[in-house]
């Protein structure tokens, strides 16, 4: 299959996100309608080191390509069909030899994940000339240049809904809850559910608070909500998963020192884990895959790579696409954004501090 300029491939990568097939499917359905043959790799960069492609399209007998049946019910299904996997070795310059020589002479390779894939993405492209472009998924919400990623808003969905539940239980017996969500190094989404939800307060790790302090904090918010002065019926606290005090701990200790107060007030830990990356896409990220998936296959088709394709909710700077919600950049640039959005130093992070700033009282912690 290599040389075939008609040909293009496509893979989903690292984290799986609900929306990635949604942009597989767009992917296949507009490269077939733009005359190309479409393949999907399995497992990520693992499965283009070995060449296991799988066809996404097929020849109608006039030359002409088409959709596989199977792509049809894409857009609805959680996770990724394709498969994903961690790829140590992809790591290695070996390893991104062999994926590139599978690939070569095609028109290009669409790579849907996140940071790790599109940094992968881009040695691709700056070490053997593969013509890559990256469509930005990470249900954390913590890639540069893009105002939402792939599974951001199913996950945000998910943990609405869980939290809603939890605190219809919590308000039954007064209690306190602390319900810990994904989110290693990016408190994203622990900050915008808790404020849809209506949290008493968010625990995240760009708050860059000491152990002590965060007990401290949960223990006042229990004190004020549930203690003799107390008039609420539950306390609901959202705690990322990158804040270092595990959930369990966290829980014992502030419950030891509320009962010194008062043997009645219990303290409860829920963590959602793996729960908020399955599950069937939202609308918006059904629809995001597919505008995205599109955009990437024009943007191949018009000799670009080394990009990404962005949403951007209001937009500003980038090269225009077809869509005007959609704009291109290059990874590096992408890239370097990421890097300031985790590391706290990106104007995105800060200003989603601030509002959280400014929301004290809402959310007290
Ligand atoms: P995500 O894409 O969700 O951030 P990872 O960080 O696990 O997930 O990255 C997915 C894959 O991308 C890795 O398993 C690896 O094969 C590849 N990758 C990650 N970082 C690099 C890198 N610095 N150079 C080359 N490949 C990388």
């Amino acid at each position: 299959m290599p040389d075939d300029p008609r040909t293009l491939a496509v893979l989903t990568s690292g984290g799986d996100a609900p929306g990635m097939n949604a942009a597989v499917r767009a992917v296949a359905k507009v490269g077939a309608a733009r005359g190309l043959r479409v393949v999907g790799v399995e497992d990520g960069y693992d499965g283009l080191i070995d060449g296991r492609f799988r066809p996404l399209t097929f020849d109608d007998g006039n030359g002409q390509f088409r959709a596989a049946a199977e792509v049809d019910r894409l857009s609805g299904l959680g996770g990724t069909t394709l498969g994903s996997a961690r790829s140590p070795r992809f790591r290695t310059a070996e390893g991104r030899s062999t994926a590139a020589k599978r690939i070569e002479g095609m028109l290009g390779l669409v790579v849907i994940g996140g940071d790790g894939s599109l940094t992968g993405a881009r040695a691709l492209g700056s070490e053997h000339g593969v013509k890559v472009m990256g469509i930005p998924a990470s249900i954390d919400n913590d890639i540069g240049c893009t105002s939402s990623a792939l599974g951001v808003d199913t996950a945000l969905n998910t943990i609405v809904d869980a939290c809603d539940k939890i605190a219809d239980t919590a308000s039954s017996h007064r209690r306190a809850f602390v319900v810990e969500v994904m989110g290693r190094r990016s408190g994203y989404l622990a900050m915008a559910a808790a404020i849809a939800v209506g949290a008493d307060g968010v625990l995240l790790p760009e708050h860059g608070r000491s152990e002590e302090a965060v007990l401290d904090a949960v223990e006042q918010l229990v004190r004020a909500g549930l203690g003799k002065a107390g008039d609420k019926r539950r306390v609901l606290v959202l705690k990322a998963e990158g804040v270092a005090i595990p959930c369990t701990k966290l829980v014992r200790i502030v419950e030891e020192r509320m009962r010194a107060l008062d043997a009645t007030i219990e303290v409860r830990a829920t963590v959602l884990g793996h729960l908020v990356r399955g599950g069937a896409p939202s609308y918006f990220d059904r629809m995001l895959g597919n505008r995205l998936g599109l955009a990437a296959v024009e943007a191949l088709l018009a000799g670009a790579s080394g990009e990404m394709v962005a949403w951007l909710a209001t937009v500003q700077g980038g090269s225009r696409t077809n869509d005007p919600s959609i704009r291109r950049f290059p990874l590096d640039q992408v890239l370097d954004e990421t890097a300031a959005l985790l590391d706290g130093t990106s104007p995105v992070t800060q200003w989603r501090l601030r509002l959280l700033e400014s929301v004290e009282g809402v959310l007290p912690l």
